[in-house]
């Protein structure tokens, strides 16, 4: 579909031929749809929480003023929906601001496997917890990429996290590393995080990335997610000239890989 616009003043009638001008707006068309998506969804992201917070102040002003047990109930509460609030805004700045730096080429080196283990051991303690299993099978070798450090542990604990999340009661989540995968054309390293949970219906791998996408859009809020993280992973990979596949099935579990370039 192509959207043009008529550029007034432009035409000429000549010897009975008429000129009309137009303009292709189609990218500029597209791109304004997408702010205006975007806008109406974090509105309706943030609207839900402050709805939820606004009808729980009014109860504790009226009914539930003087009822001890209503109240610390009510708390808990509006301190959950104040904190996905607070989640959201911190993905919606990481998003902008990995935008912003989407064109400048990280220009640190540093060393993918110390970067991996120190992602496990913050995230260890959290999949323990849950009667769940972290595992990193890298080389013992350091693997020297071109990288944003900040960036790079952001993409792996997203990645990490969802398997966790996403992962139900006793998940193995495990990571692996390759060196100069012989696979690939130009010399990169490979990262998979795989999970052994329920997966997800292929229907939905090709709009995963997206912001504010969801397979199961029920089960991401009830477990805190703002639909984000993999639109962020996605730009940071942007960003270090790599690519991100996922290959999932229901009841087959989830492969995320990451391809960086060395
Ligand atoms: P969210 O904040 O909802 O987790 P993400 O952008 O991180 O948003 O992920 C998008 C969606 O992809 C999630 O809502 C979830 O439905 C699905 N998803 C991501 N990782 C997994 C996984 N490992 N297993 C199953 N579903 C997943």
């Amino acid at each position: 579909e192509v959207t043009l616009r008529y550029v007034p003043g432009v035409g000429a009638v000549n010897g009975g031929a008429v000129l009309i001008c137009f303009d292709d707006i189609t990218d500029r068309e597209h791109a304004s749809q997408m702010r205006r998506d975007f806008v109406a969804n974090v509105s309706h992201e943030l609207r839900t929480p402050l709805t939820a917070l606004m009808g729980f102040i009014e109860t504790l002003r009226g009914a539930a003023r003087d009822d001890a047990n209503a109240r610390d109930r009510f708390l808990e509460i509006m301190e959950g929906e104040a904190s996905r609030m607070n989640r959201l805004v911190g993905d919606l700045l990481s998003l902008n601001r990995v935008e912003s730096e989407e064109r400048v080429r990280p220009k640190e080196r540093i060393d993918l496997v110390a970067y991996l283990s120190s992602t496990i051991k913050s995230l260890g303690p959290i999949a323990e917890s849950g009667g769940r299993n972290l595992t990193l099978d890298a080389p013992d070798m350091p693997i020297e990429i071109p990288a944003d450090p900040d960036q790079i542990q952001q993409v792996f604990t997203n990645l990490i996290e969802n398997a966790l999340k996403y992962g139900g009661e006793n998940v193995t989540v495990s990571l692996t590393a390759l060196d100069r995968d012989p696979a690939l054309r130009c010399p990169a390293v490979r990262v998979q995080v795989i999970d052994d949970g329920p997966g997800i219906d292929p229907v939905h791998l090709p709009r995963l990335t997206e912001r504010f996408y969801r397979a199961d859009n029920h089960r991401s809020r009830e477990l805190g997610g703002t639909g984000l993280g993999l639109a962020i992973v996605k730009h940071i990979i942007n960003r270090h000239r790599g690519r991100l596949r996922v290959e999932s099935d229901l009841g087959k579990g989830a492969t995320f890989t990451v391809i960086l370039p060395q």
